[in-house]
C-alpha cells in the first residue's frame, strides 16, 4: 500500500499545482466533424507543411504506399521525425524474439513532450483512473488533460498497410501547421506503434517468429512483443486504441462490432466506437467513396484481443480496423490513412466528452464492485437473442488460495498479471471464514479461507477487468465463436479459488508487484526431439512455437527439431523423448513415407517415449502405437475448459493435484478400455467434477472419455493427449502434465502387470479413415433448418461434411488452404448470412 499511496500522493500534488497555468481550456475545441458548419474539417482543410520534417522520399526515396516499407524504414522515418519535430519523442517499447526494436512515437504540444511533461501526464491519467481520486480533482483534470490517443499497425505481420499509414500521419502531426492538425495536437497526446510484430512483418506472415498469433496473447503476455507494448499502455493509459489489419477481400471494416460482446465491456466505451469514431470514419469514406461494412465477422468477445484488452481493461474505445488485401497497396494505406486520422479528429474534438466518460467508467465501475455487481448480457446486433444470461447473483470478491505449495508459481503469475493491469492485490494476514464461498466449479459451501490466501476485492477501478479474467464462466451471449470461449486465469493456471458476495471485512495487506516466476533450470536434460507436421500449416506453426516458447524460454530445455523427412532420413537415432504437437497428421503420415513410419514405430518400441497431442496423437494412432480408439465429436465445443480428473498413482499427476482444466476445442475423442492406461479423465457427467467452463452443446459425449492415455508401446511408451495441453503457452495447469511426460518416470510399476499390447491395427485403421479437415469452419442448426442452411452454403459455394446428432445438423466446412477467419472469402459472414436467412444458429465456429 505504502508505494501506491506514496505514488498517488505525489500525482495529486504534481496535478494540483498545474491548474492554474491550464486553467483555460486550450485552444478552441472544434466541434465533431460534420457537426458544425464552418469548423476545421480534418479533410476538406489544405494540408499546410512546414518543411520541418523531410518527406518519406527524402529519408526512404519512396513514398508511403507505393510498396510496403520494411521494419527497418519503418524505423528510420520514425527517427527521422522524432530527431527533427519538436512535436515528436520515439522510444523502443520492446525487442522481438530476432531482435528488432519495436518503436514508438509519441506526438503532441512540445510541453507535454519534456520529462516532466510527459510525467504530468501520466500522473494526471493515473489520477483519473483512481476511483478515490476526489470529484473536484477529477473536473478540473478533464477541464484541462488531454486523451491519450493510441494508433498501432500490423500486429498480424502479413498485414503490412496500417504501419505505412501511421508514419503518414506521424509525419504530418509532426509537420503540419493547419487547423486540422493543430486540433489533434492541442487536444490529445497521440501514440503511434507503427509495427507491432516486425519478425512476422519481414517474414511476410501472420504470427510472430515463435509462431504466436499476438492479437490473442494479450492478457497472458508471453510474448516479449506484447509485454512491452501493455507496459507502455499501463504508463500511458489509451482512451482511444486503433489496431490497424487486412483482411481477405476490399472493403473496409471498422465497428460497431458483430455480436457476442463480452458482458464487462464497459457501455460508454462501446458508445465512443459507435457514435464517435464509426460516423466520422463512416462519414469521410462516404464522401470519398470507400466501401465498407460493419456489424458483422468481427466481435469483442475473447478477452485477449488488441481491441477487446484496450476496451475491459482500459475503458478505451479499443477498435478493430481491417483493409481488404485485395485492393492496391495505395489505396490500402490511403484508406487506413483516413481511417485513423478521422479517428484521431474525431477524439480530439470530443477531448472533454472522453475524459469525462472515462473518468466516469472508472467511478461507475468501482460503484458496480462494491455493489457485486455484474452487467448482464446484451445483444447488439437484432434480431440476435441472447442465448445465455449473466446469472443474477453478487460477485464482490475473488479468492486464490495459497495454501497449495506446488501452485505457488501459478498462483504468483496470476497475481502479477492482475497488477500489471493495475488490479490491486491483498493477501490475508488471517484466516477468513466465507459463508457463501464459491469455489470453482463447484457447490457455494461455508469454508475458511487460510492466512495467505490472496484476495481481489471487486470495488477497484478495474472492476471489469477483475471479472475478465477471474470469472468461473465467460456467459458467452451468442453462438458465434471468432475465437475461444473460455480464458479464466485460475482455470488455466489449476490454481484452486473462488467467489463471494457477501459483505466482507478480511484482515489483508496489499502486496506489491510480484516477480517474473523463474523456473529452476532442470537437472535432468533428456535428448528431446520436436517432429513439426508440416512447415506450412498454420495450426503446426502455432502449436510447435507455442512448445518451442516454452522449452526455449520458461522450461530451457535444449531440443532438436524434426520434420517429416528428418525421421524418415534416421535422425529420430539418439532422441530419448519426442514431442509430436498439432499439425495434419494425413499430410504428415504420407510425407514420413515407409521409411519414416518404420523409424517412428522401431524407435518408440524400442524404448522411446512418444508425446502427442491431438494431430500429434492422431498420427501416433495411424502408426499403430497405440490401443486407444479416437473419433470425431459430434458435440459443439468451441475452446472450451473442462475440469478432468487426474490418476494420482501416474508420474503425470506431480505437482497437478486430483483434477486439472483441459482446453478442448473440436478435439477427437479418446477412448481407452484399460483404465490402468488412462492417465487423465473427463469425468462422467453425474460427477460433482463435471463442470464445463465456456460454451458446449453436447459435450456429455466426453464424460468418462480419456484426455491423457500413456501405455506401453514395446519397450517404449506412448503419452497421448487429446486436447492441447500447451494451448498459446497459458494453459499452466496442463503444461505441467506435459513437463512431467518429458521429465518424469515412467508409469512402470502401474503398468509392469499389463500384457504390453502389440499395436492396434483396429485403432490405426480407425484413425486413418478420420476425416480431419484442416482449420474447419463449423455451423450446427437444428434439424428443422438444415435445408435452409444447405441453400445457404451452397449459394456461398461452400463444401462441407454433415454430422447428425440428436436434434442437431452440424456442417463440417472444408477450408483447404487453412486460411484465418479474417483472410477466408466468406467465412465471417456466415454468422449474418444465417441471421438474415431466419435460422437460429446452435453454433458457428470460424478457424
Ligand atoms: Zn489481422
Amino acid at each position: 500500500m505504502r508505494a501506491r499511496e506514496l505514488a498517488w500522493s505525489v500525482a495529486l500534488a504534481t496535478s494540483l499545482t498545474v491548474p492554474a497555468a491550464l486553467a483555460a481550456p486550450a485552444a478552441a475545441h472544434p466541434p465533431a466533424p460534420g457537426a458544425a458548419p464552418g469548423a476545421c474539417d480534418p479533410f476538406r482543410t489544405t494540408p499546410v507543411y512546414r518543411g520541418k520534417v523531410p518527406s518519406p522520399k527524402q529519408v526512404l526515396g519512396i513514398e508511403l504506399g507505393e510498396r510496403a516499407v520494411t521494419a527497418a524504414e519503418s524505423d528510420r522515418y520514425l527517427e527521422t521525425v522524432a530527431a527533427k519535430s519538436e512535436r515528436v519523442v520515439s522510444g523502443t517499447l520492446a525487442t522481438s524474439a530476432q531482435g528488432r526494436p519495436l518503436k514508438y512515437a509519441i506526438i503532441g504540444k512540445p510541453r507535454l513532450l519534456t520529462k516532466a511533461g510527459l510525467a504530468k501526464v501520466r500522473a494526471e491519467a493515473a489520477l483519473l483512473r483512481d476511483p478515490r481520486t476526489p470529484d473536484g480533482i477529477a473536473k478540473a483534470l478533464t477541464r484541462t488533460g488531454v486523451p491519450i490517443l493510441w494508433v498501432a499497425g500490423n500486429i498480424h505481420g502479413n498485414e503490412p498497410s496500417g504501419t505505412d499509414a501511421a508514419l503518414r500521419v506521424l509525419r504530418d502531426l509532426g509537420d503540419r501547421t493547419d487547423c486540422a492538425a493543430s486540433n489533434v495536437l492541442n487536444n490529445a497526446l497521440v501514440v503511434l506503434l507503427p509495427t507491432q510484430n516486425p519478425d512476422g512483418r519481414e517474414a511476410g506472415i501472420r504470427q510472430n517468429a515463435y509462431g504466436f498469433d499476438m492479437n490473442r496473447d494479450w492478457f497472458a503476455r508471453t510474448q516479449p512483443e506484447t509485454d512491452g507494448k501493455i507496459s507502455m499502455l499501463n504508463q500511458y493509459p489509451p482512451a482511444l486504441f486503433i489496431d490497424a489489419h487486412e483482411m481477405g477481400g476490399d472493403s473496409y471494416f471498422f465497428p460497431p462490432n458483430a455480436d457476442p460482446i463480452y458482458h464487462e465491456t464497459p457501455e460508454e466505451a462501446v458508445g465512443w466506437i459507435n457514435d464517435v469514431y464509426s460516423p466520422s470514419v463512416a462519414a469521410e469514406f462516404g464522401r470519398q467513396g470507400v466501401d465498407f461494412f460493419n456489424r458483422d465477422v468481427y466481435d469483442l468477445f475473447y478477452q485477449g484481443y488488441g481491441d477487446s484488452v484496450p476496451t475491459t481493461g482500459f475503458n478505451a474505445a479499443g477498435m478493430t480496423y481491417e483493409k481488404g488485401g485485395g485492393s492496391p497497396y495505395p489505396d490500402k494505406v490511403r484508406e487506413q490513412y483516413i481511417a485513423q486520422w478521422a479517428s484521431l479528429s474525431a477524439g480530439a474534438a470530443n477531448r472533454h466528452k472522453i475524459l469525462t466518460e472515462w473518468r466516469k467508467m472508472t467511478v461507475d465501475a468501482y460503484k458496480q464492485g462494491k455493489a457485486g455487481h455484474l452487467e448482464p448480457n446484451q445483444i447488439y446486433n437484432p434480431p440476435n437473442a441472447i442465448d445465455r444470461p449473466v446469472p443474477d447473483h453478487k460477485v464482490r470478491h475473488y479468492f486464490l488460495r495459497a495454501d497449495d505449495k506446488a501452485k505457488a508459481d501459478e498462483a504468483q503469475t496470476i497475481v502479477r498479471r492482475l497488477q500489471r493491469m493495475g488490479v490491486t492485490v491483498h493477501r490475508l494476514v488471517r484466516p477468513l471464514t466465507v459463508k457463501d464461498f464459491k469455489p470453482y466449479g463447484r457447490p457455494v459451501a461455508r469454508t475458511t479461507l487460510p492466512k495467505g490466501t490472496y484476495w481481489i476485492p471487486m470495488a477497484q477501478g478495474q472492476k471489469h477487468w477483475i471479472q475478465a479474467m477471474l470469472n468461473e464462466d465467460s456467459y458467452t451471449p451468442f453462438p458465434y465463436f471468432y475465437d475461444v470461449t473460455a480464458w479464466s486465469l485460475p482455470l488455466l493456471g489449476n490454481v484452486p479459488g473462488g467467489s463471494s458476495g457477501a459483505d466482507l471485512r478480511p484482515a489483508a495487506v496489499p502486496l506489491p508487484t510480484q516477480p517474473a516466476v523463474r523456473v529452476p533450470r532442470p537437472g535432468k536434460k533428456p535428448k528431446i526431439g520436436v517432429l513439426a507436421l508440416s512447415a506450412t500449416s498454420s495450426s503446426a506453426r502455432e502449436s510447435v512455437g507455442w512448445l518451442r516458447h516454452r522449452l526455449d524460454r520458461e522450461w530451457r530445455l535444449p531440443y532438436t527439431l524434426l520434420n517429416p523427412a528428418d525421421v524418415a532420413a534416421g535422425k529420430l537415432a539418439g532422441a530419448e523423448v519426442l514431442l509430436v504437437p498439432n499439425g495434419p497428421a494425413g499430410t504428415a503420415y504420407d510425407q514420413l513415407g515407409d521409411a519414416g513410419r518404420t523409424a517412428l514405430r522401431q524407435w518408440t518400441q524400442g524404448g522411446g517415449r512418444y508425446i502427442g497431442w491431438q494431430g500429434g496423437t492422431e498420427l501416433a494412432a495411424r502408426l499403430g502405437l497405440t490401443t486407444t480408439s479416437l473419433s470425431e465429436p459430434t458435440s459443439d465445443v468451441p475452446g472450451t475448459l473442462f475440469r478432468v480428473t487426474v490418476d494420482a498413482s501416474s508420474p503425470l499427476a506431480r505437482n497437478v493435484g486430483p483434477t486439472v482444466w483441459q482446453f478442448y476445442s473440436y478435439d477427437l475423442i479418446m477412448k481407452q478400455p484399460d483404465p490402468a492406461k488412462v492417465a487423465v479423465a473427463y469425468p462422467a457427467v453425474t460427477s460433482p467434477d463435471w463442470f464445463v467452463s465456456g460454451f458446449e452443446r453436447g459435450a456429455a459425449e466426453l464424460g468418462g472419455t480419456a484426455a491423457v492415455v500413456d501405455e506401453p508401446v514395446g519397450e517404449g511408451r506412448a503419452v497421448l493427449f487429446g486436447g492441447e495441453p500447451n494451448f498459446r503457452a497459458f494453459t499452466d495447469g496442463t503444461a505441467e502434465l506435459l513437463v512431467n511426460a518429458i521429465l518424469g518416470p515412467d508409469p512402470s510399476a502401474r503398468v509392469s502387470g499389463l500384457a504390453k499390447a502389440a499395436p492396434s491395427q483396429e485403432a490405426a485403421r480407425r484413425a486413418a479413415a478420420l476425416p480431419r479437415a484442416e482449420s474447419p469452419i463449423r455451423v450446427s442448426v437444428k434439424a428443422a433448418d438444415a435445408a435452409r442452411t444447405e441453400a445457404l452454403l451452397r449459394s456461398v459455394g461452400a463444401t462441407w461434411t454433415e454430422r447428425r446428432s440428436g436434434d442437431a445438423v452440424r456442417y463440417v466446412i472444408d477450408n483447404p488452404q487453412g486460411l484465418p477467419v479474417d483472410h477466408h472469402p466468406f467465412a465471417g459472414r456466415l454468422a449474418s448470412l444465417i441471421r438474415r436467412s431466419g435460422i437460429t444458429p446452435i453454433a458457428v465456429t470460424l478457424p
